[in-house]
């Protein structure tokens, strides 16, 4: 379809929308036109609103949570229990784990799974310094709440690896999820359920 554009500014505004996820270019166009229709001030709060996020946000230097300040107000809180992490592919992950209001451990964001696929190898994702916790010392168990697919299986087993001979308790979350599912797309009781009966992670699947 040759779609005409009554302006290459439009244009390419539609165009910037349209990449982002699950945006096609009718929604683009949609969203673009109602923000034309807002008055200036709200515009400009609206890409400041993002400019401002993309600049400023920062990754807490523990957990690699999304955070507004050096250490997440996670790892930051003294009522958590910092010897229980939980490890979880992304930040959404975390909101979902949360939203459960059934652990008071603290998080390791991994940044992804492993995927040879996708390019995502090892040393992309937050799995050295996750190590490190552990062998600093004070972590006595490590919840792996990885999504169950073949890239979660082969990030669990990945960690297992390295954090076997460091007498940490490993620990998988229960599948009461379908396989393939994403973790974040659980809901509440069902991950809350999946986190109490969390199960000993042998390296087996
Ligand atoms: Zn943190």
């Amino acid at each position: 379809m040759n779609q005409q554009y009554p302006s290459i500014l439009l244009e390419k505004a539609v165009g910037e929308f349209s990449k982002l996820p699950g945006i096609g270019r009718k929604t683009a166009m949609r969203l673009v036109l109602h923000l034309l229709r807002q008055d200036t001030a709200t515009v400009e709060a609206f890409g400041n609103s993002i400019i401002t996020l993309k600049r400023e946000v920062k990754y807490c230097k523990v957990c690699h949570n999304i955070s507004d300040t050096e250490t997440c107000q996670i790892c930051a809180n003294p009522q958590r229990d910092a010897s229980t992490v939980c490890v979880v592919e992304n930040i959404r992950d975390v909101m979902a784990v949360e939203a459960t209001q059934q652990y008071r451990g603290l998080y390791h964001v991994l940044g992804g799974v492993i995927s040879p696929m996708d390019g995502v190898g090892p040393s992309d994702l937050q799995i050295e310094s996750l190590v490190r916790r552990v062998t600093e010392g004070g972590i006595k168990e490590v919840i792996l709440a990885l999504s169950t697919t073949m890239e979660g299986d082969t990030t669990n087993f990945y960690i297992y690896r390295k954090l076997d001979k460091l007498g940490v308790k490993l620990s998988v979350i229960a599948r009461g999820i379908s396989v393939g599912d994403e973790l974040e797309y659980a809901d509440e009781v069902t991950l809350g359920r999946s986190i109490v009966n969390r199960t000993l992670f042998t390296g087996t699947v």
